[in-house]
């Protein structure tokens, strides 16, 4: 099994992304903490509806959900 992201060769347990994707441990942990991060910035920690943070981001693109 390879990491799909560095494409190194993935030895003892692979890391499965939130996308699906098989990674090795560096790059999972290096993907996780940048999901994380994003998850703080966008709100979508604790599984808040998908239309408030959709709002929220056509809101900071300056276009409010309804004009
Ligand atoms: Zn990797």
């Amino acid at each position: 099994m390879r990491c799909e992201q560095c494409g190194g060769k993935i030895r003892g347990k692979a890391y499965t992304s939130v996308t699906g994707r098989k990674l090795c441990d560096r790059c999972g942990i290096r993907l996780q903490g940048r999901t994380a991060g994003v998850v703080a910035g966008g709100g979508i920690a604790g599984g808040r509806a998908t239309g408030g943070w959709y709002a929220r981001v056509r809101r900071a693109m300056g276009r409010p959900p309804k004009s």
